[in-house]
């Protein structure tokens, strides 16, 4: 029977817990391993059964994006009865079912700029976990100065046809379709760009994954030769697509900034606290036993709940209608600081245990936050470099000018 909403936020609560109780699989409640971690889409393995059975009653109810509208497959929750839900499933160390592109980016830039027959083509499909979507932003000239793009659309009359280059491109290879920034006048910069959505397995698209020092390859080089693309998959206005590429940026910066990088929710792991104690040993108070690393673990804390807090307060100005558009910038910089702080203390609570990468001398846990903290490396380049992020706050925040 489908879940009923109560109004009342005590209600709510209840019923929620009561319906996690009965539906969250016992395995969905322990830490996930990275190669558990579900991204939907045709390629989709599910290498733990449960996680299937966890994704599929998630969207059942539309809580893998809870606040999307019904009619897209959404929950048509409150960002109160959100946040309710998200404090539940935290109480019982539920896992994220389902990590996304499409949730965190492109889903709520469709709702907003889409019509209607793309956003019931494309959101129902986004909230199940059937199609996974990669971002075809940055080029080989283009990353920081991301409106240099030169992948070139042109009008074909019934379709368009688009060939270029797109570069760390994260996953395309395992990716069905893409949201793709193109050029469609070459003779104005931010004017000239369209917004653009086709599948991966369109002839002439190829992906070339980028092999990293670690041996694993998250990015591509992808290429377009003469891509057929069918008119009705152009989002918004010919010419028009720099406003809604700047708000997708603006929800990927928010969305990594809240879920992946602040905290290790949604993942199972132990707070860092927690952790290094385990590691490190405790006093006879239950106090850390190293004070240096304590001092340092209770300044990040205090960065932490602050950091928090600023998120708050930028959701709630959002809700109250006020613009906070330049706020993801700040927010985004913040958080990729401290998540990189974060994993440098987990991995000093290590002590050698963190030189783990793999092989059996080294538990999973271990070999986690090795890893974890390596990829931490990039929160600062991806969705926006911090330097370009601390130039949108000195210019559109501080009203700072150029320095010459
Ligand atoms: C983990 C990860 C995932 C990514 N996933 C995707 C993806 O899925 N899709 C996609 O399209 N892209 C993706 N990217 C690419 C990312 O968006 C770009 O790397 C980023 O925008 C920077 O562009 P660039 O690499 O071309 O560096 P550049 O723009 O060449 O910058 C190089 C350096 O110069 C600095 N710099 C440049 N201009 C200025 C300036 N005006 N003022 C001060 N400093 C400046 C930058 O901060 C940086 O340190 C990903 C990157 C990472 C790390």
């Amino acid at each position: 029977m489908p879940f009923d909403a109560p109004s009342d936020p005590d209600a709510f609560r209840e019923k929620v817990r009561g319906w996690l109780e009965e539906n969250c699989p016992e395995s969905m409640r322990t830490p996930m391993p990275e190669d558990e971690v579900v991204w939907g889409g045709r390629r989709e393995k599910f290498k733990n059964p449960d996680s299937k059975v966890w994704l599929e009653r998630m969207a059942n109810e539309g809580w893998t994006a809870p606040t999307w509208p019904k009619e897209y497959g959404g929950g048509g929750l409150t960002r109160e009865q959100a946040k309710i839900l998200e404090q539940e499933m935290a109480r019982i160390g539920a896992r994220t079912p389902l990590f996304s592109f499409g949730l965190w980016m492109f889903g709520p830039a469709l709702i907003e700029f889409g019509n209607e027959e793309q956003k019931k083509r494309f959101l129902p499909d986004i909230v199940h976990g059937r199609t996974r979507w990669c971002q075809g932003y940055s080029e080989p000239g283009a990353g920081s100065d991301l409106a240099g793009l030169q992948t070139k659309c042109e009008d074909k009359g019934d379709h368009y046809l688009i060939n270029g280059q797109k570069v760390w491109t994260s996953y395309a290879n395992e990716a069905d379709w893409i949201f793709c920034l193109v050029r469609t006048d070459n003779t104005v910069k931010h004017e000239g760009i369209s917004f653009i959505l086709f599948d991966m397995e369109s002839e002439g698209v190829e992906t070339r994954p980028i092999k990293l020092i670690s041996g694993s390859s998250p990015f591509c080089e992808t290429f377009f030769s003469d891509v057929k693309v069918p008119k009705d998959q152009l989002v918004g206005e010919v010419n028009g697509g720099w406003k809604i590429a700047k708000r997708l940026l603006q929800h990927e910066r928010s969305s990594i900034s809240a879920s992946g990088f602040g905290s290790t929710r949604g993942t199972g792991m132990l707070e860092l606290e927690e952790y290094a104690k385990i590691h490190v040993g405790t006093d006879g108070d239950g106090k850390l036993l190293d004070g240096d690393l304590r001092g340092r673990i209770a300044d990040h804390q205090m960065y932490a709940k602050a950091f928090n807090l600023t998120v708050q307060r930028s959701q709630q100005q959002a809700k109250a209608g006020q613009e906070v558009g330049h706020t993801a910038s700040i927010i985004k910089y913040a958080a990729a600081k401290m998540n990189q702080d974060k994993h440098e203390l987990m991995v000093e609570a290590l002590g050698t245990e963190g030189l783990g990468w793999e092989g059996e001398g080294f538990d999973r846990g271990a070999k986690m936050v090795t890893r974890g903290w390596l990829r931490s490396k990039g929160n600062s380049i991806e969705g926006g470099t911090s330097e370009i992020n601390l130039n949108v706050v000195s210019k559109r925040v501080l009203g700072l000018r150029d320095h010459q």
